[in-house]
Protein backbone atom coordinates (compact mmCIF):
# COMPACT_ATOMS: atom_id res chain seq x y z
CA UNK A 1 0.00 0.00 0.00
CA UNK A 2 3.11 2.13 0.44
CA UNK A 3 2.70 3.04 -3.81
CA UNK A 4 -0.87 3.97 -2.94
CA UNK A 5 0.90 6.75 -0.52
CA UNK A 6 2.60 7.96 -4.00
CA UNK A 7 -0.26 8.34 -5.94
CA UNK A 8 -1.23 11.38 -7.39
CA UNK A 9 -4.15 13.52 -5.67
CA UNK A 10 -3.75 17.14 -7.40
CA UNK A 11 -4.41 19.47 -9.68
CA UNK A 12 -0.36 20.50 -9.55
CA UNK A 13 0.67 16.55 -8.68
CA UNK A 14 -0.91 16.00 -12.27
CA UNK A 15 0.50 19.46 -13.96
CA UNK A 16 3.99 18.22 -12.35
CA UNK A 17 3.43 15.29 -14.06
CA UNK A 18 1.59 15.33 -17.55
CA UNK A 19 1.69 18.07 -20.47
CA UNK A 20 -1.87 19.32 -19.33
CA UNK A 21 -4.10 20.87 -21.88
CA UNK A 22 -6.13 23.59 -20.68
CA UNK A 23 -9.17 20.97 -20.48
CA UNK A 24 -7.65 18.95 -18.53
CA UNK A 25 -6.11 21.46 -16.18
CA UNK A 26 -9.80 23.19 -15.31
CA UNK A 27 -11.16 19.97 -15.06
CA UNK A 28 -8.49 18.85 -12.35
CA UNK A 29 -8.81 21.98 -10.54
CA UNK A 30 -12.46 22.03 -10.51
CA UNK A 31 -11.96 17.97 -9.64
CA UNK A 32 -10.34 19.39 -5.98
CA UNK A 33 -12.65 21.43 -4.90
CA UNK A 34 -15.86 19.86 -6.06
CA UNK A 35 -17.29 16.22 -7.61
CA UNK A 36 -15.19 13.38 -7.79
CA UNK A 37 -11.48 13.76 -6.71
CA UNK A 38 -8.65 13.03 -8.14
CA UNK A 39 -6.21 9.82 -7.20
CA UNK A 40 -3.79 7.92 -10.05
CA UNK A 41 -1.59 5.49 -8.47
CA UNK A 42 1.70 5.03 -9.76
CA UNK A 43 1.19 2.02 -11.76
CA UNK A 44 -2.01 3.72 -13.52
CA UNK A 45 0.24 6.52 -14.26
CA UNK A 46 2.97 4.51 -16.02
CA UNK A 47 0.24 3.54 -18.46
CA UNK A 48 -0.07 6.96 -19.36
CA UNK A 49 0.99 8.56 -22.46
CA UNK A 50 1.99 11.81 -21.58
CA UNK A 51 1.53 13.62 -24.38
CA UNK A 52 -1.35 12.44 -26.03
CA UNK A 53 -4.75 13.77 -24.59
CA UNK A 54 -6.32 10.97 -26.41
CA UNK A 55 -4.85 8.60 -24.27
CA UNK A 56 -7.38 5.60 -23.64
CA UNK A 57 -6.01 5.50 -19.60
CA UNK A 58 -5.18 9.19 -19.82
CA UNK A 59 -8.93 9.81 -20.55
CA UNK A 60 -10.11 7.30 -17.77
CA UNK A 61 -8.22 9.33 -15.06
CA UNK A 62 -7.89 13.04 -16.04
CA UNK A 63 -10.57 14.84 -15.31
CA UNK A 64 -12.12 17.27 -18.36
CA UNK A 65 -13.74 20.82 -17.64
CA UNK A 66 -16.63 18.78 -19.71
CA UNK A 67 -17.39 17.46 -15.95
CA UNK A 68 -19.08 20.72 -14.86
CA UNK A 69 -21.79 20.13 -17.61
CA UNK A 70 -25.41 17.82 -17.52
CA UNK A 71 -27.00 16.20 -20.00
CA UNK A 72 -30.27 15.05 -20.72
CA UNK A 73 -31.07 12.17 -18.42
CA UNK A 74 -28.32 12.46 -16.24
CA UNK A 75 -28.84 11.33 -12.75
CA UNK A 76 -26.63 11.77 -9.37
CA UNK A 77 -27.29 8.34 -8.68
CA UNK A 78 -28.46 6.71 -11.50
CA UNK A 79 -28.75 3.20 -9.84
CA UNK A 80 -31.15 4.17 -7.61
CA UNK A 81 -28.88 3.19 -4.55
CA UNK A 82 -29.79 5.11 -1.77
CA UNK A 83 -33.42 4.53 -2.64
CA UNK A 84 -32.95 0.76 -2.40
CA UNK A 85 -31.02 1.32 0.41
CA UNK A 86 -32.53 -1.71 3.02
CA UNK A 87 -29.79 -0.91 5.99
CA UNK A 88 -26.86 1.25 6.03
CA UNK A 89 -24.32 0.63 3.71
CA UNK A 90 -26.30 -1.94 2.41
CA UNK A 91 -28.37 -2.17 -0.97
CA UNK A 92 -30.62 -4.76 -2.28
CA UNK A 93 -32.53 -4.27 -5.52
CA UNK A 94 -32.98 -7.96 -6.36
CA UNK A 95 -34.00 -10.48 -4.47
CA UNK A 96 -30.95 -12.44 -4.03
CA UNK A 97 -28.06 -10.27 -3.79
CA UNK A 98 -27.63 -7.27 -1.92
CA UNK A 99 -24.33 -4.90 -2.14
CA UNK A 100 -22.51 -4.08 0.81
CA UNK A 101 -20.50 -0.81 0.70
CA UNK A 102 -17.45 -1.00 2.52
CA UNK A 103 -15.53 1.87 1.95
CA UNK A 104 -15.18 5.30 -0.35
CA UNK A 105 -11.50 4.46 -1.64
CA UNK A 106 -10.61 3.66 -4.46
CA UNK A 107 -6.60 3.44 -5.99
CA UNK A 108 -7.98 5.46 -8.98
CA UNK A 109 -10.63 7.64 -8.97
CA UNK A 110 -12.70 6.86 -12.73
CA UNK A 111 -14.16 9.93 -14.16
CA UNK A 112 -16.96 7.92 -15.51
CA UNK A 113 -17.80 6.03 -11.52
CA UNK A 114 -21.27 5.05 -11.13
CA UNK A 115 -20.93 6.29 -7.49
CA UNK A 116 -19.22 9.68 -7.94
CA UNK A 117 -21.84 10.54 -5.42
CA UNK A 118 -19.93 9.39 -2.59
CA UNK A 119 -16.33 7.52 -3.59
CA UNK A 120 -13.49 9.67 -2.27
CA UNK A 121 -16.02 12.02 -0.10
CA UNK A 122 -13.50 11.36 2.70
CA UNK A 123 -15.41 8.75 4.80
CA UNK A 124 -13.07 5.74 4.16
CA UNK A 125 -13.10 2.14 5.58
CA UNK A 126 -16.93 1.64 7.07
CA UNK A 127 -16.41 0.27 10.41
CA UNK A 128 -17.51 -3.23 11.65
CA UNK A 129 -19.53 -1.69 14.30
CA UNK A 130 -21.35 0.33 11.44
CA UNK A 131 -21.90 -2.90 9.25
CA UNK A 132 -23.54 -4.31 11.46
CA UNK A 133 -26.89 -3.39 10.82
CA UNK A 134 -26.18 -4.38 7.46
CA UNK A 135 -25.48 -8.02 8.83
CA UNK A 136 -28.36 -8.50 10.76
CA UNK A 137 -30.28 -7.10 7.96
CA UNK A 138 -28.67 -10.73 6.36
CA UNK A 139 -29.34 -12.59 8.67
CA UNK A 140 -32.86 -12.21 9.06
CA UNK A 141 -32.95 -12.23 5.05
CA UNK A 142 -32.05 -15.43 4.32
CA UNK A 143 -32.98 -14.88 0.54
CA UNK A 144 -29.71 -12.99 -0.01
CA UNK A 145 -27.35 -15.49 -1.13
CA UNK A 146 -25.01 -13.58 -3.12
CA UNK A 147 -23.27 -10.70 -1.37
CA UNK A 148 -21.44 -7.95 -3.33
CA UNK A 149 -18.48 -6.29 -1.28
CA UNK A 150 -17.95 -3.22 -3.13
CA UNK A 151 -17.38 0.86 -2.47
CA UNK A 152 -15.60 2.40 -2.97
CA UNK A 153 -12.81 -0.74 -3.51
CA UNK A 154 -12.85 -2.93 -0.96
CA UNK A 155 -8.82 -4.12 -1.73
CA UNK A 156 -7.82 -0.99 -0.59
CA UNK A 157 -9.02 -1.02 2.61
CA UNK A 158 -6.16 -3.18 5.23
CA UNK A 159 -5.97 -6.69 4.98
CA UNK A 160 -7.22 -7.74 8.51
CA UNK A 161 -10.25 -5.13 7.99
CA UNK A 162 -11.49 -6.37 4.50
CA UNK A 163 -11.09 -10.86 6.25
CA UNK A 164 -12.88 -9.49 9.34
CA UNK A 165 -15.61 -8.61 7.07
CA UNK A 166 -15.73 -11.40 4.70
CA UNK A 167 -15.18 -13.38 8.22
CA UNK A 168 -18.53 -12.20 9.76
CA UNK A 169 -20.30 -12.63 6.33
CA UNK A 170 -19.39 -16.29 6.08
CA UNK A 171 -21.11 -16.48 9.77
CA UNK A 172 -23.90 -15.95 7.94
CA UNK A 173 -25.49 -19.54 6.59
CA UNK A 174 -27.52 -18.74 4.22
CA UNK A 175 -24.57 -16.62 2.24
CA UNK A 176 -23.59 -18.84 -0.69
CA UNK A 177 -21.29 -16.49 -2.74
CA UNK A 178 -19.47 -13.69 -1.63
CA UNK A 179 -18.02 -11.24 -4.38
CA UNK A 180 -15.12 -8.61 -4.03
CA UNK A 181 -15.72 -5.45 -6.81
CA UNK A 182 -12.61 -4.66 -7.35
CA UNK A 183 -10.09 -2.53 -9.83
CA UNK A 184 -6.92 -2.62 -7.72
CA UNK A 185 -5.64 -5.42 -10.15
CA UNK A 186 -5.93 -3.22 -13.34
CA UNK A 187 -4.44 0.38 -10.90
CA UNK A 188 -2.84 -0.97 -7.88
CA UNK A 189 -1.76 -4.63 -9.03
CA UNK A 190 1.19 -4.77 -6.49
CA UNK A 191 -1.97 -4.75 -4.08
CA UNK A 192 -2.66 -8.62 -5.10
CA UNK A 193 -0.27 -10.21 -2.49
CA UNK A 194 0.16 -13.61 -1.73
CA UNK A 195 -0.25 -12.37 2.28
CA UNK A 196 -3.69 -10.86 0.65
CA UNK A 197 -4.68 -14.39 -1.54
CA UNK A 198 -3.70 -16.03 1.70
CA UNK A 199 -5.88 -14.65 3.92
CA UNK A 200 -8.28 -14.43 1.75
CA UNK A 201 -8.45 -18.02 0.44
CA UNK A 202 -10.18 -19.81 3.05
CA UNK A 203 -13.24 -18.15 2.47
CA UNK A 204 -13.77 -19.59 -0.61
CA UNK A 205 -16.23 -19.59 -2.54
CA UNK A 206 -14.77 -15.92 -3.06
CA UNK A 207 -15.48 -14.30 -6.65
CA UNK A 208 -13.35 -11.59 -7.92
CA UNK A 209 -15.00 -8.91 -9.97
CA UNK A 210 -12.99 -7.21 -11.67
CA UNK A 211 -12.51 -4.05 -14.29
CA UNK A 212 -11.02 -3.85 -17.54
CA UNK A 213 -11.60 -1.18 -19.85
CA UNK A 214 -8.88 -1.31 -22.47
CA UNK A 215 -6.00 -3.55 -23.81
CA UNK A 216 -3.46 -1.64 -22.79
CA UNK A 217 -4.58 -2.35 -18.80
CA UNK A 218 -3.46 -5.90 -19.33
CA UNK A 219 0.21 -4.83 -18.34
CA UNK A 220 2.36 -7.58 -17.10
CA UNK A 221 1.81 -6.74 -13.49
CA UNK A 222 -1.42 -7.05 -13.91
CA UNK A 223 -1.59 -10.04 -15.81
CA UNK A 224 0.35 -11.46 -12.63
CA UNK A 225 -2.31 -10.44 -10.08
CA UNK A 226 -5.06 -12.22 -12.40
CA UNK A 227 -2.54 -15.11 -12.38
CA UNK A 228 -2.04 -15.14 -8.89
CA UNK A 229 -5.82 -14.89 -7.84
CA UNK A 230 -6.65 -17.17 -10.53
CA UNK A 231 -3.95 -19.66 -8.80
CA UNK A 232 -5.51 -19.48 -5.63
CA UNK A 233 -8.74 -20.39 -6.89
CA UNK A 234 -10.90 -17.25 -6.97
CA UNK A 235 -12.75 -17.39 -10.03
CA UNK A 236 -11.61 -13.92 -11.79
CA UNK A 237 -14.41 -12.37 -13.69
CA UNK A 238 -14.68 -8.89 -15.67
CA UNK A 239 -16.83 -5.92 -16.32
CA UNK A 240 -15.81 -3.84 -18.83
CA UNK A 241 -17.73 0.07 -18.88
CA UNK A 242 -18.29 0.76 -22.97
CA UNK A 243 -16.53 4.42 -23.43
CA UNK A 244 -16.74 6.67 -26.05
CA UNK A 245 -13.21 7.36 -27.33
CA UNK A 246 -11.91 5.08 -25.34
CA UNK A 247 -12.75 1.53 -26.24
CA UNK A 248 -15.87 1.96 -27.80
CA UNK A 249 -14.84 0.06 -30.97
CA UNK A 250 -14.97 -3.54 -32.02
CA UNK A 251 -11.15 -4.19 -32.14
CA UNK A 252 -10.13 -2.80 -29.42
CA UNK A 253 -12.38 -4.84 -27.16
CA UNK A 254 -11.42 -8.13 -29.17
CA UNK A 255 -8.09 -7.73 -28.16
CA UNK A 256 -9.21 -6.73 -24.19
CA UNK A 257 -11.24 -9.95 -23.88
CA UNK A 258 -9.11 -12.14 -25.66
CA UNK A 259 -5.99 -10.62 -23.71
CA UNK A 260 -8.69 -11.28 -20.57
CA UNK A 261 -9.21 -15.06 -21.10
CA UNK A 262 -5.63 -15.53 -21.86
CA UNK A 263 -5.21 -14.13 -18.11
CA UNK A 264 -7.94 -16.92 -17.02
CA UNK A 265 -10.72 -13.71 -16.69
CA UNK A 266 -14.11 -14.02 -18.31
CA UNK A 267 -15.53 -11.38 -19.99
CA UNK A 268 -18.28 -11.02 -17.77
CA UNK A 269 -20.02 -8.09 -18.51
CA UNK A 270 -19.50 -5.08 -21.27
CA UNK A 271 -21.68 -2.10 -19.26
CA UNK A 272 -23.52 0.69 -21.13
CA UNK A 273 -22.45 3.77 -19.13
CA UNK A 274 -24.65 5.03 -16.54
CA UNK A 275 -25.53 8.20 -17.29
CA UNK A 276 -23.80 9.60 -14.30
CA UNK A 277 -24.25 13.28 -13.94
CA UNK A 278 -21.16 15.28 -15.39
CA UNK A 279 -19.96 12.17 -17.44
CA UNK A 280 -21.87 12.55 -20.88
CA UNK A 281 -18.47 13.47 -22.90
CA UNK A 282 -17.62 10.03 -22.18
CA UNK A 283 -20.75 8.17 -23.18
CA UNK A 284 -21.57 6.58 -26.39
CA UNK A 285 -25.27 5.78 -27.72
CA UNK A 286 -27.02 2.51 -27.03
CA UNK A 287 -26.67 1.92 -30.79
CA UNK A 288 -23.43 1.89 -30.99
CA UNK A 289 -23.01 -0.86 -28.05
CA UNK A 290 -25.51 -3.21 -30.10
CA UNK A 291 -23.16 -3.01 -33.33
CA UNK A 292 -19.98 -3.73 -31.38
CA UNK A 293 -21.77 -6.74 -29.68
CA UNK A 294 -22.59 -7.75 -33.05
CA UNK A 295 -19.21 -7.37 -34.97
CA UNK A 296 -18.28 -9.31 -32.17
CA UNK A 297 -20.41 -11.93 -32.53
CA UNK A 298 -19.18 -15.04 -34.48
CA UNK A 299 -15.73 -13.91 -34.97
CA UNK A 300 -15.03 -14.01 -30.77
CA UNK A 301 -14.95 -17.60 -28.82
CA UNK A 302 -17.73 -17.65 -26.86
CA UNK A 303 -16.05 -17.52 -23.64
CA UNK A 304 -14.87 -14.26 -24.42
CA UNK A 305 -18.20 -12.65 -25.39
CA UNK A 306 -19.45 -10.43 -22.30
CA UNK A 307 -23.03 -10.01 -22.35
CA UNK A 308 -23.94 -6.55 -23.30
CA UNK A 309 -25.94 -5.10 -20.49
CA UNK A 310 -27.65 -1.82 -19.42
CA UNK A 311 -28.54 -1.02 -15.59
CA UNK A 312 -31.63 0.66 -16.27
CA UNK A 313 -32.00 4.16 -14.16
CA UNK A 314 -33.25 4.50 -11.00
CA UNK A 315 -32.04 0.73 -9.96
CA UNK A 316 -34.97 -1.47 -12.32
CA UNK A 317 -32.86 -3.62 -13.03
CA UNK A 318 -30.03 -4.55 -15.79
CA UNK A 319 -31.26 -5.41 -19.11
CA UNK A 320 -29.37 -7.49 -21.70
CA UNK A 321 -29.46 -6.25 -24.97
CA UNK A 322 -28.98 -8.52 -27.64
CA UNK A 323 -29.07 -7.44 -31.37
CA UNK A 324 -31.71 -10.14 -33.13
CA UNK A 325 -30.92 -12.36 -35.25
CA UNK A 326 -34.29 -13.23 -35.75
CA UNK A 327 -35.72 -12.19 -39.18
CA UNK A 328 -39.25 -13.75 -39.47
CA UNK A 329 -41.68 -16.58 -37.94
CA UNK A 330 -44.59 -18.36 -38.64
CA UNK A 331 -45.98 -21.75 -37.23
CA UNK A 332 -43.06 -23.91 -36.21
CA UNK A 333 -40.49 -22.15 -38.85
CA UNK A 334 -38.11 -19.04 -37.60
CA UNK A 335 -36.06 -17.54 -40.28
CA UNK A 336 -32.71 -16.64 -38.73
CA UNK A 337 -29.24 -14.52 -39.90
CA UNK A 338 -26.30 -15.86 -38.82
CA UNK A 339 -22.98 -13.54 -38.50
CA UNK A 340 -22.05 -14.85 -41.65
CA UNK A 341 -24.85 -12.99 -43.05
CA UNK A 342 -26.90 -15.72 -44.37
CA UNK A 343 -30.28 -16.57 -43.33
CA UNK A 344 -31.10 -20.04 -42.22
CA UNK A 345 -34.28 -22.04 -41.56
CA UNK A 346 -34.55 -23.27 -37.69
CA UNK A 347 -37.91 -26.00 -38.02
CA UNK A 348 -39.48 -26.32 -34.85
CA UNK A 349 -40.71 -29.95 -33.51
CA UNK A 350 -43.76 -31.24 -34.05
CA UNK A 351 -46.36 -30.97 -31.18
S1 LIG B 1 -12.63 1.84 -8.92
FE1 LIG B 1 -14.85 1.53 -9.20
S2 LIG B 1 -15.81 2.58 -7.48
FE2 LIG B 1 -13.71 3.35 -7.63
S3 LIG B 1 -13.81 5.17 -8.89
FE3 LIG B 1 -13.34 3.47 -10.26
S4 LIG B 1 -15.36 2.79 -11.00
FE4 LIG B 1 -15.73 4.04 -9.15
Amino acid sequence: MRELARSITSADDLARALALTPDELAGARRAEEQGLPIRITPHYLSLVDRNDPACPIRKQCVPLIDESRTIDGDLTDPLGEVAHEVAPHLVQRYPDRALLLVTDRCAVYCRFCTRSRMVGDGGGAVTQEKLEPAMRYLEEHPEVTDVIVSGGDPLCMATARLVRIVERLRRISSIQTIRLATRVPVTLPSRITTELVRALRPHHPLWVMTHFNHPKELAPASIRALTRLADAGFPVMNQSVLLRGINDDPAVLAELFRGLIRARTRPYYLLQMDPVVGTGHLRTPLGRGEAIVEALQGRLTGIALPKFIVDTPGGMGKVPIVPSYVVSRSPGLTKLRTHRGVTVDYVDPRP
